[in-house]
């Protein structure tokens, strides 16, 4: 069986202190926990405090973008050298926000996959439809070709160090779920993809995370299906108790 990935993104939130204090609280009530991976992603401004919090915990630092670029004239921009230095792990890339309103492309985010790889982070590839395209039948077409695309040309030893999230843009930060049976149908042909454009072997070994509204009392529903190997935490990541909770309860999956 895979093992889980419970990632929160703390998103444009949290100062050092309240991330210090947020940080504090999971490592304390999470310590325990072996048989999962768990993952933080705050702000830029507080990865280094919160890095020096983790250090040598079961908590796993991540970062929620960057640039593809080693170093250079790119103003206001963070490269993987500099995340893999102050201690991330994980980077997300292609999150629906960053897409939406920064104007990624798929393009971009394969080469922030490549490069995150290269420089030996592990990429959290975030792919998902909107509400429109769900409506207009477009689902399985749009994650077809943002997976694809954001992918494309990554060999089966690169591919195995990313992790990809399936995030209806409908779903984010709205408090509507997908429902159980939906992120399956969903995961289950994000699965049959990677073995299309891989392997059986790899496919069955890449974790497919949800993201979307997931809370406390969704999650154990949500990792009981088959293809459902963790989630991708937003507003729930921002409180203590709610995120230690959907990690506990995660691994209580049926
Ligand atoms: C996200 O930002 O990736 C996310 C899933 O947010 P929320 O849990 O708030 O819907």
């Amino acid at each position: 069986m895979r093992r889980p990935i419970i990632a929160g993104n703390w998103k444009m939130h949290k100062t050092v202190t309240e991330a210090i204090d947020l940080v504090n609280r999971l490592k304390r009530d999470l310590y325990d926990l072996t048989d999962v991976d768990i993952v933080v992603c705050p702000p830029f401004t507080s990865l280094s405090e919160v890095a020096e919090i983790l250090e040598g915990s079961n908590i796993a630092l991540g970062a929620q973008d960057f640039y593809w670029e080693a170093e250079g004239a790119y103003t206001g921009e963070v490269s993987p050298i500099m995340l893999k230095d102050v201690g991330c792990r994980y980077v997300i890339v292609g999150h629906s926000e960053r897409r939406k309103l920064f104007f990624e492309t798929s393009e971009g985010v394969n080469k922030k996959a490549r490069a995150a790889i290269t420089f030996g982070l592990s990429p959290i590839v975030c792919v998902g439809e909107s509400l429109q395209q769900r409506e207009e039948g477009r689902t399985f077409e749009v994650v077809r070709e943002q997976l694809m695309n954001s992918l494309k040309d990554l060999s089966e030893d690169e591919i195995m160090r990313a992790t990809i999230a399936y995030e209806p843009v409908w779903a984010i930060g709205t408090g509507r779920t997908a429902t159980p049976g939906q992120a399956q149908e969903a995961q289950s042909f994000i699965r049959k993809l990677l073995s299309e454009i891989y392997s059986d072997r790899v496919a069955q070994l890449i974790r497919i995370q949800y993201g979307g509204s997931v809370k406390p009392d969704n999650i154990v529903d949500l990792m009981s299906q088959d293809d459902i190997d963790g989630a991708l935490v937003g507003g729930s990541s921002l409180e203590a108790e709610s995120f230690i909770e959907i990690v506990k309860r995660a691994l209580t999956r049926t």
